[in-house]
């Protein structure tokens, strides 16, 4: 150590870029009376002030560095607890992460910022008008030819004399320079106001009188109050057998221990009724972090919890780094959820996640599923989590009957020339169901429909040489859209002009082949002109609110027939809904993805259950050209059970999850080549660690293309690892992480790795 170094502590510093390393610094006796374990530090790097993260104190000294300074401790407190940053570094090592990144799952956005170490209480700007109306006259004089200004000034006055800055540009379209006119000329003046408005606290709280629970719910609610912390549940139960009362009781265990807990669900804004429920029994101890708050909302939500003021925090995948403490109980509903899975780096799995925060605090999990995940089924099997059931569905109600229809024996020409013109809407809801359609809007009742396909037609094929339209940036084909008109890539969101000739042979006959959710709500429309009929797919609900909104007009009788994709096959509670029909089920049975079947038997088994779950009872109509698909068998007599063993057989040969743990490595390049060249030289370099007998117990599949060769301008290649053990998975990993010739990597060729992929498309 020289002279000039300041004679300090050192710390160590994680930051927020893409570095397998931490950072070592020196703070001075100010600083260190301030950091701990989880402090906020602003550091130099690199000529620029970064915020990192401590992430140990009492730092030694690496031979042949120089240590800097640190610039300030911003904060008399850590802001992440000691817990979170264990639980961050263990995501960074397991999914092989840089650490700085995944600390920041830990931080509300607000405080990642270099220049923002404290954010205030969002307000937003209020514009009041000043002293006594003008009359008409006084008007004219007032603005002259200032007609904008005239315009803004009588807006605000027509909207009670006050009203949002952000409304008038947003909503009236006024631009800032009339208003900080207005301002200037003392015509109105602006006013700071706190804003404490969440659409989801505006929503009325139904009180639900408290129901007396099922002799099975009252045996989960007490195995699970009588654990004695770190232990995993698997909730296994059917749909609407009631898993929500048995969430909400116990809950009601856990605060009255003084304890605080997390409720994870796979999206806040699908599952309103959820997320109302559990408000309804908590009401103010709740905070729901769902993806509408803004970040000023999201801090105030994440302050709240720190300081134990909420003690229940329930969101989506982040909510599992909730900064509560004491925590008792996490929950994951719908653990088999995908969504649960992050897709950027870091990637990680909430419900591992959620097992190993509970785990080192001594909390329990439960994770909820009519449908576990296979690799839940597995670890329950083996005694690893303990398996309670609700086998029945509560208030006597029973599962709907579920009725295939097969369309490959009706469209296939099996009666040759006999066979009836299909018009387009028989060719896509078969008389079955369209009889059982008209009998629920002749009865008043509500029907579901789901198509996990949205757009108008999948594709556009000529009818001459077999051309489809496909996307110039993946090799995926352009779905249509009506209003507006426009082929569109759902990878890349490129979209064109539908031609009126085949690129290829210049056809003239383009046909639309696939039905999308566009095309049914038309062809409904047509078949029941005086049904409210409500779509529910991505391009229907881009706005915060759209599922709300639409979920709510379901509740309120207005829907007749809600149609969607994926969305509307989860949480969805209508007494009302007597029929479920599954336009086409096929609909991904056959991608080349390991998880096909088991997502398929999931979405058939998750929207049947939307069906009867009121006094009435209800049914289930399932079109499919593969009836005898053990995904469409096992979900026609809702049997689970049957269909895991039928299914688990198909991944032991070859090894796939849950009997081996699966890395998959991508790499990406814009020229075919390199993404291939790219590939191949670091399947040649795992190959030979493999080979030195570094890493033993790993078998490699490819590398070779992506089963998705092309996404957005990208070629696409990957690489495989298999392993029964998770360590060494970790070990060969961390390998080519941290030592793999980094230069093949560049911004243009790009290198992810994917652990525990819950998909290899
Ligand atoms: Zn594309
Ligand atoms: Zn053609």
């Amino acid at each position: 150590m020289t002279r000039d170094e300041p004679r300090s502590v050192l710390i160590e510093v994680a930051l927020p870029l893409p570095l397998f390393q931490t950072f070592t610094y020196a703070i001075d006796d100010a600083m260190a009376s301030r950091v701990r374990v989880g402090s906020r530090v602003v550091v130099p790097f690199r000529q620029r002030r970064q915020i990192g993260i401590c992430v140990r104190l009492d730092a030694e000294k690496k031979p042949g560095t120089r240590i800097k300074q640190a610039l300030e401790v911003p904060d008399a407190e850590p802001v992440v607890g000691a817990d979170l940053v264990a639980l961050c570094n263990w995501i960074a090592e397991y999914y092989v992460a840089p650490p700085g990144v995944a600390l920041r799952l830990a931080l509300p956005v607000l405080l990642t910022g270099a220049d923002a170490p404290r954010p205030s209480q969002r307000t937003r700007r209020m514009l009041r008008v000043t002293g006594e109306a003008p009359s008409l006259i006084e008007r004219d004089a007032i603005f002259g030819r200032a007609k904008q200004q005239r315009a803004l000034f009588e807006a605000i006055e027509a909207l009670g004399g006050t009203t949002s800055a952000e409304h008038l540009r947003d909503q009236l379209g006024f631009s800032p320079a009339v208003i900080s006119a207005l301002e200037k000329r003392g015509l109105v003046v602006a006013e700071a106001e706190v804003v404490a408005r969440d659409p989801f606290l505006s929503r009325r709280i139904v009180q639900t009188p408290r129901l007396s629970p099922t002799d099975a719910q009252r045996n989960a609610i007490e195995e699970m109050s009588a654990a004695d912390g770190a232990e995993t549940f698997l909730l296994h139960g059917v749909t609407g057998s009631g898993k929500t009362l048995v969430y909400i009781e116990l809950l009601r265990a856990v605060l009255s221990r003084g304890k605080s807990a997390i409720v994870l669900v796979p999206e806040i804004a699908l599952t309103p009724q959820t997320v109302d429920r559990f408000r309804g029994a908590f009401g103010d101890s709740i905070a729901v972090l769902h993806s509408a708050l803004s970040d000023g909302e999201r801090y105030d939500a994440w302050l709240a919890l720190k300081r134990g003021e909420k003690r229940i925090a329930v969101g989506a995948r982040s909510a599992v780094f909730a900064p509560v403490s004491d925590l008792g109980a996490i929950i994951v509903d719908e653990e088999h959820e995908a969504s649960y899975k992050q897709g950027e780096a870091p990637r990680y799995h909430a419900r591992e996640v959620a097992i190993m925060r509970a785990h080192a605090a001594g909390a329990l999990v439960v994770l909820g599923s009519a449908t576990p995940s296979l690799e839940s089924w597995v670890n329950a099997a083996a005694g690893k989590y303990r398996l309670l059931r609700l086998p029945d569905r509560v208030a006597g109600g029973k599962l709907p009957k579920v009725e295939i229809v097969n369309l490959r024996s009706r469209f296939s020409g099996g009666n040759g020339a006999s066979a009836p013109p299909y018009s387009d809407y028989d060719r896509t809801i078969s008389a079955e169901l369209d009889e059982a359609l008209h009998a629920r809007l002749a009865r008043k009742e509500q029907s579901i429909l789901l198509l996990n396909r949205r757009g108008y037609a999948s594709f556009v094929q000529c009818d001459e040489c077999g051309y489809v339209a496909s996307c110039p940036n993946c090799s995926i084909t352009l779905t249509h859209h009506r209003t507006p008109e426009r082929l569109v890539c759902h990878y890349c969101l490129h979209q064109e002009e539908p031609a009126t000739k085949c690129g290829r042979c210049g056809g003239v006959t383009l046909r639309q082949r696939g039905v999308g959710t566009q095309r049914v709500e038309r062809l409904l429309g047509e078949r029941f002109p005086a049904a409210g009929i409500a779509r529910m797919d991505v391009d229907t609900t881009s706005g915060k609110w759209a599922h709300v909104e639409i979920l709510d007009r379901v509740a309120s009788g207005e829907v007749d027939i809600l149609l969607g994709t994926q969305m509307i096959a989860k949480g969805l509670d209508f007494p009302n809904v007597t029929l479920v029909g599954v336009v086409d089920a096929d609909v991904g049975i056959n991608l080349p993805d390991f998880r096909a079947s088991e997502r398929c038997f999931q979405l058939l088994s998750q929207v049947a259950g939307r069906a009867g779950r009121g006094p009435k009872g209800g049914s289930v109509i399932i079109q499919t050209r593969v009836p005898e698909h053990h995904a469409v068998v096992h979900a026609l007599t809702h049997d689970y059970d049957t269909f895991v063993h039928a299914e688990i057989e198909g991944r032991r040969e070859p090894a796939y999850p849950p009997f081996v743990r699966l890395a998959n490595i991508v790499f990406s390049a814009v020229e075919e080549d390199a993404a291939m060249e790219l590939a191949l030289a670091a399947g040649e370099w795992m190959s030979q660690l493999l080979a030195a007998g570094q890493v033993e117990g790993i078998t490699l599949v490819g590398p070779a293309p992506c089963p998705i060769e092309r996404i957005k301008n990208r070629w696409r290649w990957h690489l495989l690892l298999k392993s029964s053990q998770p360590g060494t998975l970790t070990k060969a990993l961390r390998f080519f992480a941290e030592r793999y010739d980094p230069a093949t990597a560049s911004a243009e060729r790009r290198i992810t790795i994917d652990r525990d992929p819950v998909s290899l498309l």
